[in-house]
Order: C-alpha cells, then sequence, then structure tokens
C-alpha cells in the first residue's frame, strides 16, 4: 500500500471509527500500523480515554476512479486489565521482528 492510499485509509478510520466503549474518535497519536499489503492493512487502535485497544483490518477496493474503503474489527477489544505485561512485552517483540508476512508469522505462534 502506498503513501497516499495509507493516508486516505487513515483519514476514512478518524472519521468512522469509534470506541465501541467510551465513542471517543481515534487521532493520528492513537494508531499504530501494524502492517500493510498492497490493499489491506493493520491497525491497532489505542482509545486515549478508556486505555482499549483495538486491532483493526482494513481492505481497500479500487474499481476504475471509485474506492471503496472497508473496515473490520478484530478479535474483540482487549480490556486493558486483562492483558498482562508479558503478553505486551511479548506483542512489542513479535512486532519488531514482523516483516509483514502474516502466513509464516501465524505459523511461527503455533
Ligand atoms: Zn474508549
Amino acid at each position: 500500500m502506498n503513501l497516499k492510499l495509507l493516508k486516505e485509509v487513515i483519514v476514512h478510520i478518524k472519521k468512522t471509527m469509534k470506541c465501541p466503549h467510551c465513542k471517543t474518535t481515534f487521532r493520528d497519536n492513537n494508531m499504530h500500523i501494524i502492517g500493510t499489503l498492497p490493499d489491506e492493512a493493520f491497525f491497532q487502535l489505542y482509545c486515549p480515554k478508556c486505555k482499549a485497544n483495538l486491532l483493526l483490518h482494513t481492505a481497500v477496493e479500487t474499481h476504475r476512479k471509485h474506492r471503496k474503503i472497508t473496515t473490520q474489527k478484530h478479535h474483540s477489544i482487549i480490556e486493558p486489565d486483562t492483558i498482562s505485561k508479558d503478553e505486551v512485552l511479548d506483542m512489542h517483540n513479535f512486532l519488531k521482528t514482523f516483516d509483514g508476512n502474516f502466513n509464516s508469522a501465524f505459523k511461527n505462534h503455533k
């Protein structure tokens, strides 16, 4: 996904996504890009108000000049008090070494 498209997706998320818990909208510094594919992107959204974490999958369909962006929430929200420090650390380590290949990433975690 090129930068221009990625920016469009981010604008779309900021316009349409709200925290399912407290309805707070997300801003640039509450969004982390986990990885992108040519027409898809994965984001981690962090609610600044209630501290909920949300994994978001975004797919972009382009038909001529018309573009359709769909977003899908993945797994439910991870409550801040149900996630341990070890799990956060695991995720950090995973993201540090993650090369964008979901197939091999999931294979390694089985
Ligand atoms: Zn919230």
